[in-house]
């Protein structure tokens, strides 16, 4: 009997994730320095220099473990969203509360419906259980087609995941649309809006689906430190739900899933207000000037309310790019091919990636 044999037919069956690509991965592979990172949404101005800070004082209490209810961080957020303390559940970056909310409702046979481009961890979690992923295309503006979505529903349906803003195309939908469908979902559907990027937004319509979890039991809201706050190496994120089934997600995890500096680090960027303003005003000026550069060299892009830029560059040239020394993220994987999604930057890093895209061009590439 072979080891493929031993192992649960819908693990076997996964395709892993793709990260965006390493720069130390990049710079060994070409023998040069001095690359840049433009694909895996992190913020360009690093981590909250506080958050750095409290790491530093609290290092040498690693030999204990980690306060497991994550008492002050939950204090602090509950107060910052005004929510209640028992509304939260922290977790190993946004992605573990993904993942503790199929482990806690999904078995063989039920099925999860969810957009088409985004997150490439929904269909990872979802079969990671054995369930089914029901993956409906976004409609021709690459907006989550909400219509589509409800009429996708079966008594199988045991979640609906909305990723808003989305996750790679960057669009978002507004309350009226949200409001219509939640109104049509059945109330035995949990509903997971994953807000990662809910800091950048920038419509006056955002849905405030923080509200709904107090009056709608099942609804989730998704959010993480990793994006705005600059700390997607250390690992943390959050769930705001009703208190009913945060205490069951709190059965399913680890008692020690968030570590210690992950606790301290967030609870110090949850202060930095300098740190979020000025990330906030970086991204403002990086989308701007991508979406007019990329504008003037006739490559197609999509609004966005992230701090990542969807382009449609023509195919080949997330390898011209590579060999460049500039790292996006190819869309290869979505059937995408000839688009890339592309990280807001540094003002210097946007630059060397609208040169490099004009010098690929110039030699007769697609861009
Ligand atoms: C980044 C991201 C997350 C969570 O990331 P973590 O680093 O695990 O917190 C969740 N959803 C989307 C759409 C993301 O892009």
């Amino acid at each position: 009997m072979s080891l493929a044999d031993l192992v649960r037919p819908h693990i076997r069956n996964l395709a892993p994730y793709e990260p965006g690509k390493p720069m130390e991965e990049l710079e060994r592979e070409l023998g040069i320095r001095e690359s840049i990172k433009l694909a895996s949404n992190e913020n360009p101005l690093g981590p909250s220099p506080r958050a750095v800070e409290a790491m530093r004082n609290a290092a040498g209490e690693i030999h204990r473990y980690p306060d497991g209810a994550c008492f002050a961080l939950r204090a602090a957020l509950s107060a910052r969203l005004g929510v209640a303390e028992d509304q939260l559940v922290f977790g190993c970056g946004g992605d573990e509360i993904l993942e503790l909310v199929a482990k806690t409702l999904l078995g063989p046979g039920d099925e999860v419906v969810h957009a088409w481009p985004s997150f490439a961890m929904y269909p990872i979690v979802i079969q990671g259980m054995g369930a089914r992923s029901v993956a409906v295309p976004l409609d021709a503006d690459f907006v989550h087609d909400l219509d589509a979505m409800a009429a996708a529903i079966t008594d199988r349906t045991r979640i609906v995941m909305l990723c808003n803003p989305n996750n790679p195309t960057g669009t978002s939908f507004g309350a009226r649309a949200f409001d219509r469908f939640v109104g049509a979902l059945p109330d035995d559907v949990v509903l997971v809006v994953d807000e990662a990027y809910f800091e950048f937004n920038r419509r006056d319509d955002f849905p405030d689906v923080l509200a709904l979890t107090a009056s709608r039991p099942g609804t989730l809201v998704l959010r993480t430190f990793s994006k705005i706050h600059g700390l997607a190496g250390i690992r943390i994120g959050y769930g705001v739900c009703d208190p009913g089934l945060a205490s069951y997600l709190e059965r399913a995890r680890h008692p020690f899933n968030v570590n210690r500096m992950a606790e301290v680090a967030a609870l110090a960027a949850l202060d930095d207000r300098d740190h979020v303003r000025r990330t906030l005003e970086n991204n403002e000026l990086g989308v701007e000037y991508l979406s007019s550069e990329l504008g003037r060299m006739g490559i197609e892009t999509w609004p966005t309310d992230a701090n990542f830029i969807l382009a449609r560059t023509g195919p080949d040239v997330f390898d011209a790019l590579l060999a460049k020394g500039v790292i996006v993220r190819p869309m290869t994987g979505f059937g995408l091919a000839e688009y890339v999604r592309i990280s807001i930057g540094l003002p210097e890093e946007n630059e060397r990636l609208i040169k490099s895209l004009a010098e690929i061009r110039a030699a007769g590439g697609e861009a």
